[in-house]
């Protein structure tokens, strides 16, 4: 069959390298994809936000099969505007429609869904403008530090922690006041900070049944030990040493099921990803975040590891029949290392020759932010540029495998963190 991916990053290319391996794979297309993705698909020249191109290429090219990875698509409703073509109704889709994909488009939908359905998470209140008054001395009485979160979609920037109040108070005052982010920040959510380790969980889920995915931890921060601003993510490592069976039981029985028996409560149907950023507190498992598809780079660990023939499951999610499919994953390790353009994730430069990629040998190489400039050189267009994942039996195996291709790679500006999976080899020592 036809299969069309939406999206253009490090998880799209993965996407489209996992599919391309598949015996029901015909012809892949990913718009607008990567100079990465033009390499096992054919790339279509047009925005993942085009609704209407996508539903055109959709007819055009017999698609049978779209897997949307970016969140704004979603929350913007694309998959019930496919939906409601009567053209397209045979059309297989991979993605929550727009109520699904409100657990990630909406910080106080998603504490209202976990405090409705016995989720744990960390205790909040949401403010707008209307109740900014009652905000602010609710924070005078709160404990430090405080975490405030802009409602809406913000591009990964909407979460500030606040180590003292008066930080608090003008963090609230931008938000409902000076609509510093823009309409996501109509609605402030001010929630208990908690302390512990951060993993993520991926599942699977055809609305009934769900097949959990390999967990990863993401390395957000641009600065080695995690220091400096927020990025989309510098690293990735799956497994996640301290995400035993145990635990994992514990994210099943107490975060899983009740997040899919919420959503039939709700009468949503949700057919794709949810992405669950957690908080392991003392062994216990707290929910930071719902994602409505899967993370950037998580993907790019995840993906190797799994096994099984990709569009099988994608089928059988969109099928309703996740009950009958198998889930392999390999019990190796992958660790993934982004590299960047100098200067991300402030002001940076583009169009930067990419150069060596032929020497990386045993090390996948998915593209980002990148594009061929028609001579066969592939030029940087992103913050993030590329994203090195190895697989070995140990995480030092993969850690080196994969920091070495990143040290091989060379174009003018490249960054990368060089203790990517560090912090996990010593945890286990
Ligand atoms: P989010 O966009 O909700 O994932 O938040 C971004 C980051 O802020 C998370 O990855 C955490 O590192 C941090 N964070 C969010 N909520 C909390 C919380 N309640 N306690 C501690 N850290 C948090």
């Amino acid at each position: 069959m036809n299969i069309l991916i939406l999206g253009s990053g490090g998880r799209e290319h993965a996407f489209a390298w996992k599919i391309a391996q598949s015996p029901h794979c015909d012809e892949l297309y990913v718009a607008p994809g990567n100079a990465g993705t033009a390499q096992v698909a054919t790339n279509l020249p047009f925005s993942y936000n085009d609704f209407e191109a996508t539903a055109k290429a959709i007819v055009d090219l017999k698609i049978k099969l779209v897997i949307v990875g970016p969140e704004e698509p979603l929350v913007n409703g694309i998959v019930d505007f496919l939906k409601a073509r009567p053209e397209l109704s045979r059309v297989k889709i991979v993605g929550p429609d727009r109520l699904g994909a409100q657990l990630e488009g909406s910080k106080d939908f998603s504490k209202n869904f976990m405090l409705k359905y016995g989720i744990p998470t960390a205790s909040s209140r949401t403010f707008t403008s209307e109740t900014l008054e009652e905000g602010l001395t609710f924070l005078e009485s709160h404990a430090l530090p405080i975490v405030l979160k802009a409602d809406g979609l913000a591009a990964g920037k909407g979460v500030i922690i606040a180590e003292n109040i008066a930080t608090a108070k003008a963090t609230m005052q931008d938000m409902l006041v000076d609509a510093k982010f823009g309409d996501a920040g109509n609605k402030v959510v001010v929630e208990q900070f908690l302390r512990g380790i951060e993993l993520s969980v991926f599942v699977l889920t055809d609305g009934i049944n769900y097949k959990i995915l390999p967990e990863a931890k993401d390395y957000k921060r641009i600065g080695e030990k995690d220091t400096g601003p927020n990025t989309g993510g510098m690293g990735a490592v799956s497994p996640v040493v301290f995400a035993d069976e145990n635990f994992l039981r514990k994210v099943e029985n107490k975060i899983v099921k009740p997040t899919l028996s919420g959503l039939q409560a709700e009468e949503i149907r949700y057919v794709g990803f949810i992405f669950i950023g957690l908080m392991n507190v003392k062994g216990e498992p707290y929910v930071i975040e719902y994602n409505a598809r899967m993370g950037d780079p998580e993907t790019e660990v995840v993906l190797p590891r799994i096994q099984s023939d990709f569009v099988t499951l994608l089928l059988a999610a969109a099928d309703q029949k996740l009950a009958e499919s198998d889930l392999l994953i390999s019990p190796q390790t992958a660790v993934t290392t982004v590299l960047v353009s100098g200067g991300y994730p402030e002001a940076y430069e583009k169009g930067k020759k990419i150069a060596e990629l032929e020497r990386i040998e045993d090390v996948l190489v998915f593209h980002a932010g990148t594009a061929a400039n028609g001579n066969g050189e592939v030029l940087s267009n992103g913050g993030r540029v590329l994203t090195l994942t190895a697989l070995a039996n140990s995480l030092e195996g993969a850690v080196n495998k994969s920091q070495k291709a990143a040290a091989t790679v060379q174009f003018e500006g490249k960054y990368y963190r060089k203790d990517i999976g560090l912090d996990l080899i010593r945890y286990n020592d």
